[in-house]
């Protein structure tokens, strides 16, 4: 059977997992689009800053050149009002610092930060606690590198649109997920579950039928039939194409084929080889069902052991194989002579057993005696001889067992065949 917790948990865990792809999906778009965002802030920062360069590089260069720090200091204090530049330092050809804004005087510039070629560098840091693009580039004055400016820009926008930016993608990540989630659940419940519970329901109302005894074998074609057609008709609601439609249809076949395999497999072993009566598993079977309504119905119940007289010495006399042939035909006999609620088998070897429901000690009586003269008056075809057969017979008892009831009657043959055989004796 299938069950609804475990059923219920696999769609559960399904759209987690997709609502993860969606989160892990849009979680790299945001990604790509924040550092390509990134990336073009810091270019539009360096593409001003070599602007910057390019204008006041003449200017520059001739302040350094001619020492005027005085006047550099006053260009450079005018520049530093424009947007976000926190210093700007001045250095000469070798490196040393020439003016600064900063309060505090620079470690001296390290030439080698710069590429061999001498082009502007910009470089994204923190400085006292917050993001700066760190740019460096030459000084160029009549053609000649006359010194060098590092300009620190505050970068701090930069981080706060970051995270601007992420907060609103993952609020708008965590609204979508809860909404493929609930949409995703609301699909699942309406096609899948609705219809698998259904089919379930029907399935089971279907296996747990009450239905007489005595009618087993029709009951569980029936039941079979009605299965596989419940399992086609729920499996045209479920809400699949026509591919997954036929693929259910093949496995309701399948379905179907295994439990006919099933149950011809299970009155196969309740079968007896030879005579094809019910073998001593199946009458157990029956005894311990019989003595149960019994007991709870206080319903009678006649049980018949029949041994067939001095049978080895047909075989003796014929063979072995002569000897199975009367097996067979008798118990063709007993069959021709019951009713179909009687349940008739081969107890073992020589011995059959008939199994009367409902029927009271009188009834096993006459049916006995039926069954002596048919026996005794019946020639076998192969061997060409008559037989006799003795029969003991109990009947149940409050309280009985099967192994009580089987022992009475056990003793009760017993007793017919010490009193000469050919006769039938109760207990
Ligand atoms: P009694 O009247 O006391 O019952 O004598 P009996 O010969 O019938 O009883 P006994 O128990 O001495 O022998 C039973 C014989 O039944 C012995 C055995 O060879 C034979 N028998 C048992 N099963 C089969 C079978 O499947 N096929 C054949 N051909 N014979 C069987
Ligand atoms: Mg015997
Ligand atoms: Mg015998």
């Amino acid at each position: 059977m299938l069950s609804n917790r475990s059923l219920r948990f696999k769609i559960n865990l399904s759209i987690a997992m997709i609502l993860l792809i969606v989160t892990l999906v849009f979680g790299s778009i945001l990604a790509i689009y924040e550092i390509t965002r990134r990336n073009d802030a810091i270019q539009q920062v360096k593409q001003f800053l070599d602007d910057l360069t390019a204008q006041y590089s003449e200017q520059l260069g001739n302040e350094i050149f001619a020492g005027q720090e005085l006047a550099l200091s006053a260009t450079l204090a005018q520049l530093k009002k424009r947007s976000n530049i926190l210093t700007i330092d001045t250095y000469d050809q070798v490196g040393n610092l020439v003016v600064t804004t900063a309060a505090k005087s620079p470690e001296g510039l390290e030439l080698d930060q710069l590429r061999p070629f001498g082009s502007p560098v910009a470089r994204l840091q923190h400085w006292h606690n917050q993001p700066v693009l760190s740019y460096i580039s030459p000084i160029i004055a009549y053609n000649e590198p006359v010194g060098y400016w590092q300009i620190r820009y505050a970068m701090t926008t930069l981080n706060q649109q970051t995270l601007e930016i992420v907060s609103i993608f993952s609020a708008l990540i965590i609204s979508l997920s809860l909404l493929l989630g609930l949409l995703l659940n609301n699909i699942l419940r309406r096609f899948v579950l609705k219809p698998v519970y259904a089919l379930q329901k029907t399935m089971h109302s279907i296996e747990n039928r009450d239905g007489p005894a005595d009618q087993e074998e029709i009951d569980d074609e029936q039941r079979l039939a009605r299965m596989v057609c419940a399992f086609d008709e729920h499996s045209c609601h479920l809400k699949v194409s026509k591919e997954t439609q036929d693929e259910i249809g093949s496995l309701g076949y399948a379905f179907q084929q295994m439990l006919l395999a099933l149950k011809n497999a299970y009155i196969g072993s309740r079968t007896d080889v030879l005579t094809k009566l019910n073998n001593r598993r199946k009458l157990d079977e029956v005894l311990a069902f019989e003595i149960k309504q019994s007991s709870r119905y206080q319903n009678p119940f006649a049980f018949i052991l029949i041994d067939i007289d001095y049978f080895k010495t047909v075989n003796d006399t014929h063979g072995h194989l002569v000897g199975d042939r009367v097996l067979v035909e008798l118990a063709e006999l007993l069959q021709n002579c019951l009713r179909t609620t009687d349940i008739a088998g081969r107890w073992g070897g020589e011995e059959f057993i008939i199994i009367l429901p409902q029927q009271k000690r009188l009834h096993a009586q006459q049916l006995a005696e039926k069954l002596r003269n048919t026996i005794c008056s019946h020639r076998f075809t192969d061997a060409n001889i008559t037989i006799t057969a003795s029969f003991g017979i109990s009947e149940y008892l409050p309280g009985d067992s099967a192994a009580g009831l089987v022992k009475r009657a056990d003793d009760a043959l017993y007793e017919a065949k010490r009193f000469g055989r050919n006769r039938i004796v109760w207990q």
